[in-house]
């Protein structure tokens, strides 16, 4: 029992030592300085993060006020409604969506099937890989679409409605030979 007490008054006496030492100043000068520069590099993450995210720069100054506020909880808060994506992805993502509408509304760039060159939609053959693409009228040598049962353009029928038969792509040089 007075052993026992004994013991806790020595270990509040050292805790004593302890806080009434140099060393508890220093040690709590450290920590806070520690927290503090923790806390202005959470609310630097959130400025630089929010940038990345928000046009509006006041909606950056807002989401920054806020990641600095409520010291490290305002952080998560911005963390919980910040805008899913990159300004960057979403950019990239609006440029392809133009270039595929652009793509759609001049027809279609229009591609060999066998070697992806850009071909015109009137070509006969593809001047890249040589490739067959269209049927031409035998008399006045237009080129026909596909369904055509006469030329529109010099009334001349077609004998064989032209099934266009792209070579298949494993073999992409057979229909040279039959040239
Ligand atoms: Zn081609
Ligand atoms: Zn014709």
């Amino acid at each position: 029992m007075v052993l026992a007490a004994s013991g806790d008054s020595d270990f509040f006496g050292a805790l004593h030592d302890f806080f009434g030492s140099g060393t508890w100043p220093v040690f709590r000068n450290l920590a806070i300085f520690l927290l503090v520069v923790f806390w202005l590099a959470v609310g630097y993450w959130v400025y630089k993060d929010a940038r990345r995210r928000i046009e509006d720069p006041w909606l950056v100054g807002a989401a920054t006020v806020l990641g600095l506020v409520p010291p490290f909880i305002g952080a998560l808060i911005y963390m919980l409604f910040r805008p899913p994506e990159y300004l960057e992805d979403v950019r990239e993502r609006e440029l392809e969506i133009k270039a595929m509408e652009e793509s759609l509304g001049r027809g279609g760039q229009q591609h060999c099937p066998v070697c992806r060159a850009e071909i015109d939609e009137n070509f006969l053959v593809c001047p890249v890989c040589t490739t067959r693409l269209r049927q031409s009228c035998v008399s006045c040598k237009a080129p026909l679409e596909p369904l055509w049962q006469v030329c529109p353009y010099c009334e001349t029928p077609i004998a064989s409605p032209a099934p266009i038969h792209f070579p298949p792509l494993e073999t992409p040089r057979r229909e040279t030979g039959s040239e």
